[in-house]
């Protein structure tokens, strides 16, 4: 039986200027959050290097850990900074300069810069070029060797350093630029436990990412964020190669017609399933929230949504960053999923194949522990492998008490769907002082109470050599 609240769905928050303050991450992390996440578009590496001894700090006045995901902005293209923003109207040409705008151009024609030297190679006349989240649409009408001119479709007011993006355009910046390169640096100074790498469209982009995680000794687990048409094409090659997704919803909205983000959601979240991949659904959850102290239907809708189709973590974005009422959104979150989860059925993900007879333990752990009636699992793991096994089968209503001796592998299983981590000594010689170990942490979390059974993964002795073994065990 279980004794405390317990949820399969993780959150994921962005901290910001509304949030980077001691009183409120406090609130934050006792509040449940799993992961904390560090937009590396925004910050010095200064105030990084300050937030992410802060979280952890608090962490341990708190005696709970959250995990800490650096989110890398990969080939992202912004135009440059202005003095005064332009107001761009339909019809208005805007020129986008590649290389700083010379003296003495000829005026009646608005122009800015981009951060992307490639940019006029890369377009051709027609191609759309959208601004600030597509709230600007332009549209190529020439290009030459440093600039690019548009027509403007959609006009608005047009600030300094705004996002574009280019739909279905292959764009050639490198997977990983200097920035990007400098503050992965960073995080791994700091022991962060996630990467995020954003705009991923390939698998060589992870494997870039993964060869210079090793060099450094990072266990970091990577976790690539699909923004694009062309990550969407290399899905496959893209689930396999990866630790963990990102449906990155924000992007994504842009770069294919909108009406297909639900189909896509779906698509990726199946796949993730089918590989054992955690996934995240990420951007505009609560969106209104940034403003507002309530939901709107389509909000809750959307996140329940989320849950029904077992994604691994939902996350905030611009609702902690800069949003009024960043604790109120972990609360909602944290209702709907209570309300919603016990909706989805009892049966396994059975997409993912089993190839380890570890896996197929796992997975007879679960219908044991279903069998027994409301029994937990209890495992152990050291690279977080077995818990991810055991996450990805899904077992609803089940929960899944995940014990590891390694704390980077402790913070990164706070990602897995419905996996509840603990950091323990692990006694190589001895499995069952370990397991004890194991039993008094849930006894003292008040996660289980003597009389409680348990469905235990483990190792044994058999004639000297070390097997793995199911067994059930009752909390004494
Ligand atoms: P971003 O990524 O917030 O870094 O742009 C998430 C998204 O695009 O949804
Ligand atoms: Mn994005």
């Amino acid at each position: 039986m279980i004794r405390r609240a317990y949820h399969h769905t993780k959150i994921v928050f962005t901290l910001g200027p509304a949030t980077a303050k001691p009183d409120l991450l406090k609130k934050l992390v006792a509040a449940g959050t799993d992961v904390c996440r560090l937009n590396m578009a925004h910050g010095s590496h200064e105030w990084t290097r300050d937030a992410i001894r802060m979280v952890r700090q608090i962490c341990l006045e708190e005696n709970r850990q959250i995990a800490i995901m650096m989110d890398v902005k990969g080939p992202e293209i912004r135009t440059g900074a202005l003095g005064t923003p332009l107001l761009l109207a339909p019809g208005d040409s805007l020129e986008l300069w590649s290389s700083p705008i010379p003296e003495g151009m000829p005026p009646g024609i608005q122009r800015v810069t981009v951060n992307y030297r490639g940019l006029p190679e890369d377009l051709k006349t027609g191609d759309t070029v959208l601004v600030d989240s597509g709230l600007i649409r332009l549209e190529v009408t020439a290009t030459s060797a440093l600039s690019v001119t548009t027509k403007v479709l959609i006009g608005g007011e047009l600030g300094s350093r705004r996002h574009i993006n280019l739909p279905g355009v292959h764009v050639r910046l490198p997977s990983l630029t200097e920035k990007d390169l400098d503050d992965i640096r960073v995080g791994i100074e700091e022991g962060v436990d996630l990467f995020a790498l954003s705009f991923v469209r390939d698998a060589a982009a992870i494997e870039e990412l993964r060869a210079l995680l090793k060099q450094a000794g990072s266990p970091a687990w990577i976790v690539a964020k699909l923004e694009d048409q062309a990550g969407l094409r290399n899905l496959d090659e893209i689930v396999k190669a990866t630790d963990c997704l990102m449906v990155a919803r924000g992007d994504l909205g842009i770069e294919i017609p909108f009406e297909q983000l639900p189909a896509v959601q779906n698509k990726v979240v199946k796949a993730c399933l089918a590989h054992g991949k955690p996934v995240i659904i990420a951007t505009h959850l609560l969106e209104s929230m940034v403003e507002n102290p309530f939901p709107t239907r389509a909000e809750i809708t959307d996140i329940a949504n989320a849950v029904r189709e077992k994604a691994d973590a939902i996350m905030l974005s611009g609702e902690t960053t800069t949003g009024k009422y960043p604790l109120e959104c972990v609360d909602v979150m944290k209702r709907i999923i209570e309300a919603t989860e016990p909706l989805n059925g009892r049966e396994m993900n059975l997409t993912m194949p089993l190839v380890s007879p570890k896996g197929k333990l796992v997975r007879s752990s679960i219908v044991l522990a279903q069998e027994m009636g409301d029994a937990a699992i209890v495992l152990f793991t050291r690279s977080g492998h077995t818990a991810a096994v055991a996450a990805a089968l899904r077992p609803s209503g089940i929960p899944v008490y995940a014990f590891t001796d390694r704390l980077s592998t402790f913070r990164q299983m706070l990602i897995l769907w419905g996996i509840e981590p603990f950091l323990i000594e692990f006694n190589g010689l001895d499995f069952e002082e370990t397991m004890a170990r194991a039993f008094h942490c849930l006894i003292r979390g008040n996660w289980q109470i003597p009389g409680d059974r348990l469905a235990v993964v483990t190792n044994t002795v058999a004639s000297g050599r070390i097997i793995d073994v199911l067994q059930i065990r009752t909390i004494a």
